[in-house]
């Protein structure tokens, strides 16, 4: 179902009449000292009708890149040329950033397992549905901005409901769009965004920009191309999208753990594609000794690696994507 008002667009407080930018704070909470919790939105209200675009960032509270896309590309749109509204909350887990850790250390919870929330819930499972009914439930379409943390992932993106959902065709159709190149189609945990709003019809995506706890520039660019070329293809604003022409999908994750604990000496770098029985590491002993070749138990892209060079018997030390897909000629969405 799609919001063709032309009416001005309303988050928390914050209100954009047609042809307006609108900034400003909602009020999700309070500290213990009664400060109040504070979420940034920003409202793009365009002057001709058009669906709505959510896009929030920084639900991990340490994964940053999604915030600098979020700026990057807002600061491209004019709401004169946009058509439809655009809905951007750039931290979402407020508590979790304010303390640079992934999970809220109010009730140690990861927003993405808390959706759609609940209004009588913990912390992080109230602002959860906040957001979800107050926000979310206003958009046609939902991206979700994540990122690897230590163990950096290639630059992807992932639709999180399973393969018979009546929806999986129109987030494989997003995610395709977005065009970073990757794209993990496997169901997620319960309490994920990408699969509570598009249980409630909204096609959503959840990208993962790159690994790191800082700004990474070729990550933020991807994000900021990729939320572009949603834009342009479902019509908020003018241009044609520019996905690439070959993209991968994946279907699952393969961990790969040495026997032997100590340090890893990768053979292989993220993106490459590896063979069945390639060896991807060689274990060093603590006194610098080569101890055991690992290598890769089934063909796929190595997809993650730890910027740690130690592990301890059966840590990962290396996920690679399996079970490849490429789409060489996705269809891009019609007009809506
Ligand atoms: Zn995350």
């Amino acid at each position: 179902m799609l919001h063709h008002s032309e009416d001005a667009i309303r988050v928390g407080g914050v209100t954009a009449n047609p042809g307006e930018r609108a900034c400003g704070h909602w009020q999700v909470g309070e500290t213990q000292d009664g400060t109040p919790v504070r979420l940034p939105v920003v409202l793009l209200r365009g002057r001709q009708p058009g669906p709505v675009l959510y896009v929030q960032a920084a639900s991990d509270g340490d994964e940053l890149n999604g915030i600098a896309a979020i700026h990057s590309f807002l600061r491209d749109v004019s709401p004169n040329a946009l058509r439809g509204a655009i809905i951007a909350i750039p931290v979402v887990n407020y508590h979790a950033f304010h303390a640079r850790a992934a999970h809220s250390p109010v009730d140690g919870k990861k927003m993405n397992r808390c959706f759609p929330g609940d209004a009588r819930g913990t912390s992080s499972e109230r602002i959860a549905h906040t957001i979800f009914h107050g926000a979310v439930l206003q958009s046609d379409l939902c991206i979700d901005l994540h990122q690897g943390g230590v163990k950096p992932m290639i630059d992807e993106v992932r639709v999180r409901v399973d393969r018979d959902h009546e929806r999986h065709g129109d987030c494989m159709r997003l995610a395709a769009t977005f065009g970073i190149g990757y794209i993990l189609d496997e169901e997620g945990p319960d309490g994920q965004l990408a699969r509570a709003a598009t249980d409630e019809g909204i096609p959503t995506i959840d990208p993962e920009l790159g690994g790191t706890h800082g700004w990474d520039a070729s990550s933020v660019g991807k994000g900021r191309r990729g939320l572009l070329n949603v834009a342009r293809a479902y019509g908020l604003l003018p241009g044609r999208p520019r996905p690439p022409d070959r993209q991968y999908v994946v279907r699952a994750f393969t961990p790969i753990r040495p026997s032997r604990g100590g340090f890893v000496h990768y053979a292989v770098s993220r993106y490459d594609f590896v063979d069945a029985g390639q060896t991807v590491a060689t274990m060093h002993t603590v006194f610098g000794e080569p101890v055991e070749t690992v290598a890769a138990p089934v063909a796929g892209i190595v997809w993650s690696q730890s910027v740690y060079p130690m592990a301890a018997t059966g840590e990962t030390i290396l996920t690679l994507g399996v079970d490849i897909e490429v789409l060489d000629d996705w269809d891009l969405p019609r007009e809506l």
